[in-house]
């Protein structure tokens, strides 16, 4: 038996024989090129050929994965026909490089950038641009991409997958895939996720070709790959996987019931999302609503400010797809470790206490401004709530509420379409606003917990910080404290409080959030049935407070 151990992208247990895949990478010199006219003309006919490859791709994932995956292939030709990748391999090509090592050099440059960034999604990003550049030299070169014709079901191993792989392969043939290289937030990695294929990426060493054909076991609980598992592994892990099947088919069951407990408490368990495409999955998913719109994602995407058109377009496309199901799009929560070089905030000594989020827009209103409008434009498509983070204080309430009306004020001299009386709430992320619930309740509509940054703040640790992960206990007492006492200044005055942090989705306080009120859990959508099948089970009556106070 051999093991490797890489990072689970889907828990599951795949079983199967492993199929080992090879690709190889065109050879790319920085010959010179027939001259700066003929190049960009290669280039061009590529991309154009590109396009169209991924066009194709597009409308298969279209019928295969449905709408939301499918949007990775539409992404991929935005990036063919970026104008910031033209101009570097132009630019390239102008100095003499041949077009496919203009394409090489100018990918690898833009997948650096990505790859340093500080969010771990925007670095998975740096895999894309190299997908892409590749299919461009491929095209250039005259390469055609390879495909993995599969004729039995197998765990397929490969050195790296693409989204493009993955896409031809037969779906109901793959049982897994393990691969020496990635990220779990890689774009196959999402793919494998919504094809529910348990698989392992960045097992760092490749498998060697003579496991080709072996029995394989993927255990994507841990993130192990057995190769020719011995007899009590092999038994162990079919047990697991005939339980896991059940389980799925239960949870499943769920997916339009209640979330309810057994004496009839009721809470609406919501999705947190980061863009309009994963609203689509959130429903999917069993979502009552989204409970968290992450909206800084769009401003760590982007190069410059985002327009009010781009997010208006965001915005009015997430309210959309969740059909009158309520929507709460956070307003921008740029600063500490979600950093956006165009901001060009000074360095600090400390950013998790620094400036951050409604403080920037303490001196730059025209953000905010700008983001209020494109939120109330969006307004009048559905369901649609506002929530400000990294509230402190009634000032910085009364400030973005002056904003609000300001922008309300303009709408509708310019004849616009908005919801006048679109909630407005906040998130509870400092102790500081646990602690001036009542006076805050008088301001605003509702309430969301984020527990991330109120364990950061309540327990001083750096959540960033690896050295301190065994003191940031976020079921501190202290903790569920400032909850209890935030719930109840909330609901005295008559306003709803929820919980959007990673606290919401541990099935072990479950119990405590329903007994003290809280009225909502917004969670990742693969927690989302767990968690109604956990809150159906409870019975508020025979909880005590007092063994988690
Ligand atoms: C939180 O702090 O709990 C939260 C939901 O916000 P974020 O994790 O984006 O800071
Ligand atoms: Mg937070």
């Amino acid at each position: 038996m051999h093991i490797y151990q890489g990072k689970s992208v889907l828990e599951g247990v795949a079983i199967g024989p492993l199929r080992l895949m090879h690709s190889q990478k065109p050879t790319i010199t920085d010959a010179k090129g027939e001259g700066a006219e003929k190049e960009e003309a290669k280039f061009r006919a590529a991309q154009q050929k590109a396009v169209s490859i991924l066009q194709k791709l597009y409308e298969s994932a279209l019928s295969s994965v449905g709408k939301s995956d499918a949007e990775i292939f539409a992404m991929h030709i935005d990036m063919t026909e970026d104008l910031d990748l033209e101009d570097a391999v132009i630019d390239r090509i102008k100095q003499g490089a041949n077009a496919a090592y203009a394409v090489k050099e100018a990918g690898n440059e833009i997948a650096k950038t990505f790859a340093q960034m500080e969010d771990e999604y925007m670095q998975a990003r740096s895999v894309d641009v190299l997908d892409v550049c590749n299919r461009l030299c491929n095209c250039i070169l005259g390469i055609e991409e390879e495909s993995v014709r599969l004729s039995t079901p197998c765990i397929l191993a490969a050195s790296d997958l693409t989204p493009a792989q993955i896409m031809q392969l037969d779906k109901s043939l793959v049982l897994g895939f393990v691969t020496a290289r990635g990220s779990n937030n890689s774009h196959t990695a999402i793919l494998a996720r919504t094809l529910s294929l348990p698989s392992v990426v960045n097992t760092q060493t490749e498998i060697p070709e003579k496991f080709d054909g072996c029995l394989c076991v993927i255990d994507g609980f841990t993130g192990k790959v057995y190769i020719n598992p011995d007899e009590a592994t092999l038994q162990q892990y079919k047990q697991k996987q005939t339980e896991l099947l059940a389980e799925r088919e239960m949870l499943a069951s769920l997916k339009n019931a209640e979330s309810v407990t057994k004496d009839g408490k009721k809470t609406a368990i919501l999705a947190n999302v980061g863009r309009s495409l994963e609203c689509d999955v959130a429903i999917e998913s069993g979502a009552e609503g989204v409970g968290l719109f992450r909206s800084e994602f769009l401003y760590l995407e982007s190069t410059d400010y985002p327009t009010e058109e781009a997010q208006f377009a965001e915005y009015s496309a997430a309210v959309q797809k969740m059909q009158g199901r309520p929507i709460v799009i956070r307003t921008m929560d740029i600063g500490a470790d979600k950093q956006a070089k165009y901001f060009q905030l000074p360095p600090e000594e400390n950013p998790a206490l620094g400036y951050r989020s409604v403080r920037i827009c303490f001196d730059r209103p025209q953000i905010l401004k700008t983001q209020l409008r494109a939120i109330y434009r969006a307004s009048a498509f559905g369901n649609l709530s506002v929530m400000i983070p990294m509230i402190t204080s009634l000032q910085e309430v009364r400030f973005v509420k002056a904003l609000a009306e300001e922008v309300k004020k303009e709408l509708s001299q310019e004849g616009v379409a908005f919801r006048a009386d679109m909630p407005i709430g906040i998130m509870i992320e400092t102790p500081a606003a646990a602690l001036i619930a009542d006076e805050l309740a008088k301001e605003v509509d509702f309430f969301s917990v984020g527990t991330n940054d109120l364990t950061q703040y309540t327990l001083a640790i750096d959540r960033q910080n690896q050295a301190l992960e065994k003191f940031y206990d976020p079921r501190h007492k202290a903790l569920l404290r400032l909850i209890r006492f935030a719930a109840d200044a909330i609901h005295a005055q008559g306003k709803w409080i929820g919980i959007c942090g990673e606290l919401a989705r541990d099935l072990t306080l479950t119990e405590f959030f329903l007994k003290i009120g809280i009225d909502e859990l917004s969670v990742s959508a693969p927690y989302i049935l767990p968690l109604r099948k956990r809150v159906q089970s409870i019975d508020t009556r025979s909880v005590l407070l007092e063994t988690w106070l």
